[in-house]
C-alpha cells in the first residue's frame, strides 16, 4: 500500500531523514517508535506531503508523491491523519466537524454526510456528543472525534503520531481501544506511539528509528524480547 524508496529529507542543511526504505502492506500495523528527535513525526509527515523530501520516492497505493497537485490530492483523499492534538474546529459542533470535509471537499449531501458522521460517532462511542462543542468534551473525547473525522473520509490508511500522549492517564485506553478496533477491522495502520503495551497487542511489525534511520524492525515478539541493536536495546531498557 506504502512504499518508500530511498527516501531523504533535509530541513536546509539537517538531514533528517536517511535513505528511508520502508514498504507498508494492504492490512499491516505498524508502530514507530524511537527517542525524541529521531524524524517519526517527519516520516509520518512526509507520507502525506506535510513535508515535502529531497530524494526517493514515496508511492502509495501506486500514486506517486511528487509537486502534481493531483497526485497529492489524490494521497491525501486515502490517507488519514491522526495528530497528538486534535486539531478540532472550535467554533463548529462535532457533527459540523465531522461534515466538513465530506460536504467541502467531497461534495457529499449534507443528509448523507450527517448519516456518516453518525455512524462513526457511534463506532467511537460517543454519538450522544454529536451537538456539543469540542471545548466541552474531554480530551479522550475530542481524539476520538478525531479519529472519527478521518474516518468520514473513508481512507484506506491511518497515519498516528502520538494520538494519545496528550491524554490524562485515564483517557488513553479509551482512545487505543478505538484504535484496537480499527486494526481488528484490517485497516491498515502506521502509528508513531510509545504505547508499547498497544504494540505488542496490535501491531505486526514494530519499526525503530534513531538519527534519522531505521535501525531495526521485527515482529513485536522479537522486537521487545530479542533487540539486535544496541540503539535499540539501550531505548527499550529506558521506556520499559
Ligand atoms: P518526538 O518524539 O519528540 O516527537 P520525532 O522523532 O517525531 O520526535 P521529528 O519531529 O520528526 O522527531 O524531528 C526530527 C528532527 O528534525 C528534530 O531534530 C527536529 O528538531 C527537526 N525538525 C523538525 N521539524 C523541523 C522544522 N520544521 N525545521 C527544522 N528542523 C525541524
Ligand atoms: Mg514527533
Amino acid at each position: 500500500a506504502i512504499d518508500i524508496t530511498k527516501m531523504n529529507k533535509w530541513y536546509g542543511a539537517f538531514h533528517v531523514l536517511r535513505d528511508i526504505d520502508l514498504t507498508v502492506y494492504r492490512g499491516e500495523r505498524i508502530v514507530i517508535c524511537g527517542p525524541s528527535g529521531s524524524g517519526k513525526s517527519t516520516l509520518i509527515r512526509c507520507i502525506n506531503a506535510l513535508e515535502e523530501h529531497q530524494q526517493g520516492s514515496i508511492t502509495v497505493d501506486g500514486t506517486l508523491l511528487s509537486s502534481d497537485l493531483k497526485n497529492i490530492d489524490k494521497i491525501r483523499s486515502e490517507v488519514g491523519m491522526c495528530f497528538q492534538h486534535f486539531n478540532l474546529f472550535p467554533h463548529l459542533s462535532i457533527l459540523e466537524n465531522l461534515t466538513l470535509a465530506p460536504i467541502w471537499v467531497r461534495k457529499t449531501p449534507k443528509k448523507e454526510a450527517e448519516e456518516v458522521a453518525m455512524h462513526y460517532l457511534e463506532k467511537v462511542k460517543i454519538p450522544d456528543q454529536a451537538n456539543k462543542y469540542p471545548g466541552q468534551l474531554s480530551g479522550g473525547q475530542q481524539q476520538r472525534v478525531a479519529i472519527a473525522r478521518s474516518l468520514c473520509m473513508k481512507p484506506r490508511i491511518m497515519l498516528f503520531d502520538e494520538p494519545t500522549s496528550a491524554l490524562d492517564p485515564e483517557m488513553i485506553k479509551e482512545v487505543l481501544d478505538t484504535m484496537i478496533e480499527l486494526a481488528e477491522e484490517g485497516m491498515t495502520m502506521l502509528c508513531v506511539t510509545h504505547e508499547m503495551g498497544f504494540a505488542r497487542q496490535v501491531a505486526n511489525r514494530v519499526i525503530f528509528m534513531d538519527e534519522g534511520q531505521i535501525v531495526e524492525q521485527n515482529e513485536p515478539e522479537a522486537f521487545f524480547n530479542n533487540p539486535q541493536s544496541p540503539r535499540t536495546q539501550l531505548f527499550l531498557s529506558q521506556i520499559l
